[in-house]
């Protein structure tokens, strides 16, 4: 199999490595499609150094082996099964875990190559992966499976905003993350959506794709007035969403932030009106079942096409790392051929 390694500022290496088999619980995956995320974009920059690793968080695939100790059982993946894969790994031991808040764990169980090297999975062409950790999706196209990771963030975020049929939302970013927030929250039913960003063109692209207002951080206050949910998936925009929100609202933090950015909200108006403001981190197996869901359904497929900006082969992912780092993107995807 073929592995991809980050291997220093704007290095990538691609390593052979021995094949997988599959444990008892687990399933071989040949990988169809891995989207490219900020986490590898930060390490391709040299934004975050840590090399080597083999990164790839959001990938799908054919199952092509399944081992023992699920083989057969009824609902379980089968050779032939299209699916999302969950990547991350939780000890479900720890504090967190047991309190069923497995995204905040912090004893990943993390996979290695053969010299030790941390790899994610998904920037390799074949995948051994604990067969609960895959979901079906269907006919839908790889990648939107390859989206499973993003929108299941997002599926919690609205978890955590305590998001129901006809709320007003609102959210603050219109790149991805934003538009996968309002993929959702249309199909849970809001009665209005708005998207708020400083890019013009991000703005019409989202009224494009359906939302029912669209503002500048300056106008959103005038233009959208009071809102019951507002996620903030920018790296700031905390006191415009505190500012619109109606009683009983709830404010979503969901973006990574500066660590000195307070997130404040009056003590009188979180009692008087109970404003809360509440972080979204990662995602949990739970919302899981209900990305696969969306992806297996298609409701969601015009928006998702709408974030693929581009497909690179799998042998051309530093031309993939190079694009995402040089200008703003939705997706990026690689796509391993399988002989
Ligand atoms: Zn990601
Ligand atoms: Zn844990």
């Amino acid at each position: 199999m073929k592995v991809a390694l980050i291997t220093g500022v704007g290095q990538v290496e691609l390593r052979d490595e021995p094949d997988p088999t599959p444990g008892p619980d687990q399933v071989v995956v040949e990988v169809a499609a891995c989207g490219i995320c900020t986490f590898e974009r930060r390490l391709f920059a040299g934004d975050k150094q840590w090399y080597p690793v083999a990164p790839g968080h959001e990938a799908a695939g054919t199952i092509v082996a399944v081992g023992s100790a699920v083989d057969g059982l009824d609902g379980s993946p089968q050779v032939g099964d299209r699916v999302t894969m969950d990547l991350l790994t939780r000890c479900l031991t720890c504090r967190q875990c047991r309190r069923g808040k497995t995204a905040l764990c912090r004893y990943r169980q993390g996979r290695v190559l053969s010299d030790g090297t941390v790899s994610f999975g998904g920037f390799s062409d074949t995948i051994a992966i604990n067969a609960k950790s895959t979901y079906d999706i269907g006919d839908a196209p790889m990648t939107h499976a390859a989206m499973g990771e993003p929108i299941a963030c997002c599926v919690h975020s609205l978890r955590r905003g305590e998001f129901g049929p006809g709320d007003r939302v609102a959210i603050i970013g219109g790149g991805l993350m934003g538009r996968i927030h309002m993929a959702l929250c249309r199909v849970g039913g809001a009665s209005s959506i708005g998207v708020i960003d400083i890019s013009t063109e991000r703005l019409e692209e989202a009224k494009a794709m359906g939302a029912d207002w669209v503002a500048t951080p300056d106008d959103a206050p005038t233009v959208g007035g009071k809102q019951d949910v507002i996620f903030v998936t920018a790296m700031g925009g905390v006191d415009l969403a505190v500012e619109m929100a109606d009683l009983g609202a709830n404010v979503v933090l969901y973006s990574a932030f500066d660590k000195a950015l307070p997130a404040t909200v009056g003590a009188d108006k979180s009692h008087r009106e109970e404003v809360d403001i509440v972080g979204a981190f990662s995602q949990e197996p739970a919302d899981w079942q209900l990305t696969a869901a969306y992806i297996r359904s298609g409701i969601i497929a015009d928006d998702l096409d709408k974030l693929i900006t581009a497909r690179y082969p799998f042998s051309q992912i530093g031309d993939a790392l190079t694009l995402v780092t040089s200008e703003p993107t939705y997706r990026v995807f690689v796509e391993p051929e399988h002989g």
